[in-house]
């Protein structure tokens, strides 16, 4: 038999995975589907690759979701620091930005493709362009062993294959999923697939006119049928259709599953750092001092003024009314929109527009240390691949390093 890798898709993972495994002395071959390699990646960060999250390994767990613990192990091997010392010593410095992303010095994505095809054709990995892997191909033993792959009607033999081809999301890229049936009919889990970091449409009518409009620093609270769902903080975007923005990304994760329950309803506190009755005394104070003024420049003083017609509109109050003639009644309803600007959320955007696929390959059927799949000897299962997704801000990115990395290493092994 070919004592060779094969690596499937040329993305983050599949490329550190070709790099190591070929470093560590394996003949590597990396099948990629598209022209070119790395072509989500080039994207990332808004084309600024935003590869990391500053921060210990511990830190990344945190942001990558429920099975973030599954890269544990991993990650204690080849967490942030030991990524940015290895495009480091590929000549490629990197910075971290106030809010902790880490992108590379260069700011251009392309700078961190150029380096992972520079490691692999350094340890002499072999590329093939243009190539669809369609299965991967086991023994006929009982012990049902990794043997090679089938590029059409061509068998490309292996001692040990590392899949690497991404979720779903961005089609064009070349991520179009095909992995998850090449190891479904092996006999692996996958999780279902649904859109994660993705905008979501909102049915409020008024959400239209605030395309555009950005709230900084602001707290989501989404809830259904009365259950809290989840809680997120940070900025957000308002789209032509709904809602976008970090933490309104951050959200969809925690979503995509209700979504299919029905809608959700969301409340945005524009003023988190200000507890209710704090934000009523100082509004009080303000309609006593000043109470010739209007409620409009009161909502202007504390909201956007694109914003407050919206605000006057649920409050229930007429922006021109004096605040000498403000109501008690209608003073709390102006903190309670203040604090809870309500809005219907019915569903994500398409997969298609999302920036990670959440569900995939079950993680209790890979083996966390080496990302060996427990059910097929031979075969390593990695990157957005599995049903690990992380929020934004270079976790993603991390997250398909680091299983690739290990991947590599193991593979070489068996090599
Ligand atoms: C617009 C956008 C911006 C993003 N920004 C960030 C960011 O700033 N930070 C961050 O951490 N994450 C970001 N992400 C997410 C991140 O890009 C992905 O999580 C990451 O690329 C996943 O890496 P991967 O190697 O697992 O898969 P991919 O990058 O999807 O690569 C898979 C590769 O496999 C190839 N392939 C697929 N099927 C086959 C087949 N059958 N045969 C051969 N080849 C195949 C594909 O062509 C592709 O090249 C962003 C995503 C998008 C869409």
């Amino acid at each position: 038999m070919t004592q060779r890798v094969v690596v499937v898709g040329g993305g983050p993972a599949g490329l550190l995975a070709a790099g190591h495994a070929a470093e560590r002395g394996a003949q590597v071959l990396l099948i990629e589907k598209m022209p070119r390699l790395g072509i989500k990646l080039r994207m990332t960060g808004h084309g600024h690759g935003n590869m990391t999250h500053a921060g210990d390994a511990e830190q990344i767990v945190q942001h990558l979701g429920p099975n973030g613990p599954f890269l544990r192990p991993a990650l204690s091997r080849f967490g942030p620091r030991e990524l940015i010392a290895f495009f480091q010593t590929r000549d490629l410095a990197s910075i971290i930005e106030p809010d902790g992303r880490v992108l590379p010095a260069t700011r251009n994505a392309h700078t961190l493709v150029t380096a992972l095809r520079g490691y692999c054709l350094e340890h002499g990995v072999t590329f093939r362009y243009r190539s669809q892997v369609d299965c991967i191909q086991t023994d006929r033993s009982d012990a049902r062993r990794v043997c090679g792959v089938q590029v059409g009607t061509t068998m490309i033999g292996a001692t040990a294959v590392v899949l690497a081809t991404g979720g779903l999301s961005y089609p064009a890229t070349g991520s179009t999923g095909d992995g998850y049936e090449m190891v479904r009919r092996l006999g692996h889990t996958i999780v279902q697939p649904r859109a994660g970091l993705v905008a979501m449409v909102a049915a409020d009518t008024w959400v239209p006119d605030l395309t555009g409009l950005s709230l900084a620093d602001v707290t989501l609270y989404a809830s259904q049928a009365g259950r809290d769902l989840a809680t997120r903080r940070g900025d957000i975007l308002f789209t032509r259709d709904g809602l976008s923005g970090p933490a309104a990304l951050n959200l969809s994760l925690d979503l995509a599953e209700a979504f299919e329950r029905g809608s959700v309803r969301l409340c945005i506190d524009l003023l988190p750092d200000t507890a209710a009755e704090i934000l009523e005394a100082d509004i009080q104070r303000e309609m006593q001092e000043h109470g010739s003024a209007t409620c409009r420049s009161l909502l202007r003083g504390r909201a956007p003024r694109s914003l407050v017609p919206v605000l006057e509109r649920m409050a229930g109050i007429p922006g021109a009314k004096k605040l000498a003639q403000v109501s008690a009644a209608e003073r709390r309803r102006i903190v309670a929109c203040l604090k809870g600007l309500e809005l219907r959320l019915l569903a994500t955007r398409p997969i298609s527009e999302a920036m990670v696929t959440l569900g995939g390959v079950a993680c209790d059927e890979v083996e966390p240390h080496s990302m060996a799949s427990r059910i097929i000897p031979g075969l390593y299962l990695t990157g957005e691949l599995l049903d690990v997704a992380g929020e934004t801000g270079g976790y993603n990115l991390q997250a398909a390093f680091t299983s690739g990395w290990v991947a590599g290493y193991y593979a070489a092994q068996q090599a």
